[in-house]
């Protein structure tokens, strides 16, 4: 059984690390131990450089969790954290100072960074520091090439055009996710360099030869959408064999962590468990998934998303611990065999 992901951060790495506790059979209801092969692609449109050092939060987050190396309190970076190097680059005054830069965590960017430079592909690298973590899946970029995610907004010091009108300019995800908290409308998103964007090796032949797929509670924007960004893998998940499934990030009108509603905003979709499926689109018609998973709050809109060709089912979607989000995997699993 080859099953493939797609993955943002924190949502994505949560869900996998349910789905691998499911297969190992850890709950009552698992799979009592079926052998499968997890294959993760991870967004790296969120990847920026910081004080000189290559960082993938993405691929972090999904290492350090599914590795037990994951703040549980942060949900990113690692336990038992220290930021000294950060403040002291603060004293300095150098930008920027609004980074989450952990003192464990900068090991992590020294290897990477340093390999980058020697030359090895950011998947050789992402391998490399696995072997450290042994996540339980095979990890893979989306792509090794450079494609960054960036945001048009006004800009924040209040520059106008000589029409008066505001200034637009684009800024990196990363500073408008987290030094404005994503409340600075933004009016697009463009990921710089993913016209020439090829997928990692490995990438399309996860999707081609897997017998699941599955969209976990991912950012339906910045994460999954970014992934299906990337030439040519939006058209290997239309050509799949494997059923895809996805689960949604949206609970109850509102994401259930971060400002993934400000990001649908953006790109005129409602923040509905319904708008994202009618945004991802039955595989039927031309979309890319066959069935949808949205919680037991959001029963109501069942009807509308079979309506559009994509079988669902209303489940607890809550993955307060391990425990839930299996659960949740195996709902994934009988519903694609329903
Ligand atoms: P990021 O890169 O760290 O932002 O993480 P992802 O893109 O993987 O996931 C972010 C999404 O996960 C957000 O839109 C959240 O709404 C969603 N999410 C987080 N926790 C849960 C949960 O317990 N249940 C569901 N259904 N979605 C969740
Ligand atoms: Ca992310």
């Amino acid at each position: 059984m080859r099953i493939t992901a797609l993955a943002g951060g924190i949502g994505g790495s949560r869900f996998i690390r349910g789905l691998l506790a499911h297969l190992a059979g850890a709950y009552p209801d698992g799979e009592g131990g079926t052998t499968a092969e997890v294959t993760v692609i991870g967004n790296t449109g969120d990847d920026i450089w910081v004080h000189g050092l290559r960082i993938c939060p993405d691929l972090d987050t999904v290492m350090y969790t599914l590795g037990g190396g994951i703040s549980t309190e942060r949900g990113w970076g690692r336990e038992g954290e220290t930021f000294t190097a950060k403040s002291e680059l603060a004293s300095y005054g150098v930008e920027p100072t609004w980074f989450g830069l952990g003192d464990k965590d900068i090991a992590t960017h020294l290897v990477r960074t340093q390999s980058l430079a020697a030359g090895y592909s950011l998947t050789e690298v992402t391998a490399a520091l696995c072997a450290r973590w042994k996540p339980g899946v095979i990890l893979l970029p989306m792509s090794d090439d450079r494609a960054e995610t960036h945001v048009v907004v006004d800009d924040p010091s209040g520059a106008t055009d000589d029409k008066g009108r505001p200034m637009q300019i684009a800024i990196h995800f990363q500073e408008w996710w987290i030094r404005y908290r994503a409340a600075l409308p933004a009016h697009s998103f463009a990921i710089i360099g993913i016209d020439t964007a090829k997928p990692a090796p490995g990438v399309l032949d996860a999707i081609e030869n897997a017998d699941l797929i599955i969209f976990p509670p991912s950012n339906p924007v910045v994460s999954i959408g970014t992934i299906l960004s990337v030439p040519g893998i939006a058209e290997a998940i239309r050509g799949a064999t494997a059923p895809v499934i996805g689960v949604s990030p949206i609970v109850g009108g509102s994401p259930v962590r971060g400002m993934a509603d400000s990001c649908l905003q953006a790109i005129g979709v409602a923040t509905s468990a319904a708008a994202v499926a009618a945004h991802y689109r039955a595989r039927t018609a031309g979309g890319f998934i066959d069935a949808w998973l949205v919680d037991e709050v959001d029963a109501e809109i069942v009807d509308d998303v079979v309506a559009l060709g994509i079988s669902c089912r209303a489940v607890p979607l809550m993955m307060t611990d391990v425990a839930a989000t299996a659960k949740m995997a195996a709902e994934c699993m009988q519903a694609v065999r329903a």
